[in-house]
């Protein structure tokens, strides 16, 4: 425990999101802000708190003389300086692993200045793992469960006992797992599971609707030792590329992508199709969602950067940051206008996520409590705040078959000629 939690429902029901397959559900983004302990550093420089949380979700100012506390901020979900990376996991991330199951896609920024805590967030320690491993461990209990709930059977189709599959009442289910490490560092997509693939293009697949990175590894994972050490292999490999090419990793994002599909399994033998009369047939759709868990670079100014001398890497990097910013901002406003997507790696990545069919999105805002960076955490509690506003759509992606997207597409073929047509005339 030890986090403030002011939404009635609990951390766990975020938005109140849809998770279940079918039509589309209207749910806010959940925001979340992270309050870290003041770290050791900090003390050393004779920093002291000047941000405090309360348990109904307040953030606000505090006087380390008098301690007088000033509201500024309300946040459903605020987690203090007690909290550990399970409260954060447990409230923001697992629930998000059922849906990936049933095809709802999932998205986790870890968002805030350079130390704010993003890393220790997202990845977390030996002792305290963060959202990533959790994530990656709850799936595949999940599927486990799922699995062991297909082989109950008999009891299981005939409706004996409530069905505990995450994939729903649809019968049993097959998954399979791959999964992508990523880095984009001054607009540059790079694959952090084999560092020979640099520089990759993006573009968006008519078939699944999920965007695709050409070229990037995709291992197949059957277990979450596997997954896990692809993480340390991706963690080993920014690292090392971090050092070859100078660069400082606080400027570029990590993207952990985890592609779920779930396929129905045939329905076992019942009488009339041991007698021949039909053969067993797939129950159910076949989905597919992805996982996205980004450690987002440092969200300073860009006059921090500019002030060491980087004015370039500067200007780059925060082109993804600031589309992001932009992009949240946009629909936050509900706006029906043009949303920039388009204008940086990680929008367009991101972007079937934020506003495409399946969205559920989580943010957690990490601040210092040190007055020493009192202005950084006031602004990235405006960031929360607007981010807070955001509508997305949770809706089930579904696997468009060979007739659908072959009717899709002489459909298109039928208007570009209706086109071509009217452009001679
Ligand atoms: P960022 O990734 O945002 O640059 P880090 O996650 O690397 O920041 O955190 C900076 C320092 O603060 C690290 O030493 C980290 O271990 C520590 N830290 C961050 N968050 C917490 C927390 N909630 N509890 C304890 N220590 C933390
Ligand atoms: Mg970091």
């Amino acid at each position: 425990g030890g986090f403030a939690d002011g939404s009635s429902g609990g951390a766990g029901g975020g938005g109140g999101a849809g998770a279940s397959s079918g039509g589309a559900t209207r749910s806010s983004i959940q925001v979340a802000v992270r309050l870290r302990p003041l770290c050791e550093k900090e003390r050393l420089r004779g920093d002291r708190a000047g941000w405090a949380s309360e348990r109904d979700g307040t953030v606000g100012l505090v006087d380390p003389n008098t301690g007088a506390f000033t509201p500024k901020h309300r946040f459903d979900t605020v987690f203090g300086p007690e909290a550990g990376n399970s409260d954060v996991a447990g409230a923001l991330a697992l629930p998000l692993v059922g849906p990936a199951l049933s095809g709802v896609n999932g998205t986790i920024f870890a968002y805030g200045v350079t130390s704010s805590g993003k890393t220790h967030t997202m990845m977390g320690t030996e002792g305290d793992p963060g959202i990533v491993p959790r994530v990656v461990r709850e799936l595949f209990s999940q599927i486990a469960a799922a699995a062991a709930a297909g082989q109950a059977g008999s009891s299981f189709i005939h409706g004996c006992s409530p069905c505990p599959s995450p994939a729903g009442p649809g019968g049993p289910r097959s998954f399979s797992v791959r999964m992508s490490i990523m880095e984009i560092y001054n607009e540059i997509l790079n694959d952090l599971l084999d560092p020979s693939r640099a520089n990759l293009k993006v573009r968006e697949d008519a078939r699944s609707g999920l965007v695709v990175v050409e070229g990037l590894t995709e291992q197949p994972v059957a277990s979450a030792e596997q997954a896990l050490e692809l993480i340390h292999r991706g963690d080993h490999n920014r690292k090392v590329s971090a050092t070859a090419f100078n660069e400082d990793s606080s400027r570029s994002h990590t993207i952990t992508r985890i592609i779920v599909e779930s396929t129905p399994l045939q329905q076992p033998f019942d009488a009339a199709a041991a007698a021949g009369a039909d053969p067993p047939r797939p129950v159910g759709r076949r989905t597919t969602a992805c996982l996205c868990l980004i450690d987002l670079a440092g969200s300073e100014s860009a006059k921090a950067v500019v002030s060491k001398g980087q004015r370039m890497e500067g200007s780059y990097i925060n082109r993804s940051l600031l589309t992001l910013g932009t992009v949240i901002h946009k629909l936050a406003a509900g706006a029906a206008g043009h949303v920039p997507f388009r204008d940086s790696k990680l929008t367009r990545l991101l972007q079937p996520s934020l506003s495409g069919p399946g969205a559920r999105v989580a943010v957690v805002c990490n601040v210092t409590p040190a007055m020493g960076q009192s202005d950084e955490t006031a602004n990235t509690l405006k960031f929360a705040a607007r981010a807070k506003l955001v509508q997305v759509t949770a809706r089930t992606n579904e696997v468009l078959d060979d007739r659908t997207l072959l009717r899709r597409y002489q459909k298109e073929v039928a208007d570009l000629k209706r086109q071509l047509a009217e452009a001679r005339r």
